[in-house]
């Protein structure tokens, strides 16, 4: 008895899915709903910003200049290098074309029902004996064309795969006095090109990774550009009209006081603060509990402790990604098969528990829950083992290491640098 498993989404995540589980026939079948006409998600750029041809919201937060800020010799999926031609730091377009590759060559798109959108799952139970997950539950999976909402359809799935990408629904924080900014208030998420903003003072909320880059980009037509944030100062050279500044503490009319009770005057206001975790589709029967971007009850960041066949992909932030999509899909089919058994329900969320309980005693905040930076390394390797499977190779840490060096000296130039990865432990560099 084969299980049967639909997957939401087809981004990298859910494509990694389907590549994993088609190539066992034997042993899944595999169902991907896809709300979009293609493969891609967060990668399939659009101009557009609101809602798309069909009425949904954008899903892409990719803006015209986007260079990837890894390389593409770590980015890559373990089984599926970038093209050898390209440079490391590649465009958003590039990395599109890898995603429609790796899907033509492991011939995924047979399993995908595009323009269509997961509406409704919902657990319902299933005697263990006639499970072949061995779990007491299976899955209605309810979907529809997002070009009539009204034919839709309720099927029964062993078990769903959750890949429906975590950088869509913007997290704009509470600010005083907000509402009564006389300027435009964009999130990152509809950020698309420095030409809107020429001649503009914008200020920048937030200097994590978007945040970073995207002041750079605005750098080239913007009239200046004040990087507000509450981290440690940023200590590379950046463009003569990029300022960093403490974060902001109120709004109102064009003025923006700072922590530090400056007053800056702005056209704009760009919050680079993060993204949402939304799962629509999820009735409340399914117990996932979401509080200040902590997801509950997941073990490993990975796998609902009280619906085992349930799993979600993609959680973690500040990571890898393909390479930690690889070996998560491994670990969620090595559960479902039996081949990894999972310990009780107890267990998993004492595991889970601990490891909260660790960030916190670090001084993480609770919405870092799923943060993973220096963590990922361990956390692959035990994802790795505990599937069964090859752990991710060595060199991918020391390059995304060594890049990190060099990203904190040239913030504005660390892109033009060209990697290979030579042997397991090393990296050669060229300009
Ligand atoms: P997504 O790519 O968001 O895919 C989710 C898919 O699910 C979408 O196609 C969506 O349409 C579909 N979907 C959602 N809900 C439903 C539903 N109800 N029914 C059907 N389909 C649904 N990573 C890197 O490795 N290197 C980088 O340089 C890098 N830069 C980034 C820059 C930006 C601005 C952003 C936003 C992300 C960046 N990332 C980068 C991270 C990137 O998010 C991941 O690499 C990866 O593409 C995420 O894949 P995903 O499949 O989890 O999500």
């Amino acid at each position: 008895m084969s299980v049967r498993v639909a997957v939401i989404g087809a981004g990298a995540a859910g494509l990694c899915a389907v590549r994993h589980l088609a190539s066992r026939p034997s042993t899944f079948s595999v169902q991907a709903f896809e709300q979009s006409p293609g493969v891609g998600g967060t990668w399939v750029y659009t101009e557009k910003t609101g809602t798309d041809i069909y009425g949904l919201p954008i899903h892409s937060s990719m803006y015209k200049n986007l260079k990837t800020n890894l390389p593409k010799e770590v980015m890559a999926f373990p089984d599926f290098p970038f093209d050898k031609q390209l440079p490391s730091f590649i465009k958003h377009q590039d990395v599109l074309q890898y995603l429609e590759k790796y899907a033509t060559h492991f011939n995924l798109l047979q399993h995908i029902k595009f323009e269509t959108q997961v509406i409704k799952v919902q657990p319902i139970h299933c005697p263990k004996e006639q499970s072949p997950t061995g779990q007491d539950q299976k899955w209605e999976v309810t979907s529809a064309p997002v070009l009539d909402s009204k034919k839709s359809v309720t099927e029964e799935y062993d078990a769903v795969i959750v890949c429906n990408g975590h950088y869509a629904v913007p997290l704009i924080p509470k600010v005083p006095g907000l509402e009564t900014f006389s300027g435009e208030i964009i999130h990152s998420h509809t950020y698309r090109a420095p030409e809107d903003f020429k001649n503009q003072t914008v200020l920048c909320l937030g200097a994590a990774a978007s945040g970073q880059d995207i002041s750079i980009d605005l750098s080239s037509e913007a009239k200046m550009v004040y990087l507000c944030h509450n981290k440690s100062l940023i200590q590379s050279p950046l463009p003569p009209n990029v300022q960093q500044k403490p974060g902001i503490q109120s709004v109102s009319g064009s003025t923006v006081t700072l922590n530090n009770g400056e007053e800056i005057s702005a056209d704009c206001l760009l919050f680079c603060t993060g993204y949402h975790f939304r799962f629509p589709f999820l009735t409340e029967s399914c117990h996932l509990h979401i509080e200040e971007e902590r997801l509950t009850p997941l073990y490993k960041h990975l796998i609902h402790t009280e619906f085992p066949t349930l799993s979600f992909i993609g959680i973690c932030k500040t990571i890898c990604p393909f390479p930690q999509f690889h070996v998560q899909i491994l670990l969620v089919l090595a559960a479902l098969d039996g081949s990894f058994q999972l310990p009780s329900k107890e267990e998993m969320d004492a595991d889970t528990e601990a490891d909260y309980q660790k960030r916190l005693s670090e001084g993480l905040p609770k919405r870092h829950a799923h943060t993973m930076g220096n963590r990922q390394w361990a956390y692959n390797d035990e994802i790795a083992r505990l599937a069964g499977c090859e752990l991710i190779q060595k060199s991918v840490k020391n390059l995304y290491d060594a890049v990190h060096e060099t990203r904190v000296k040239n913030l504005v130039g660390y892109k033009r640098v060209n990697y290979e990865m030579v042997n397991e432990c090393s990296y050669s560099e060229a300009c």
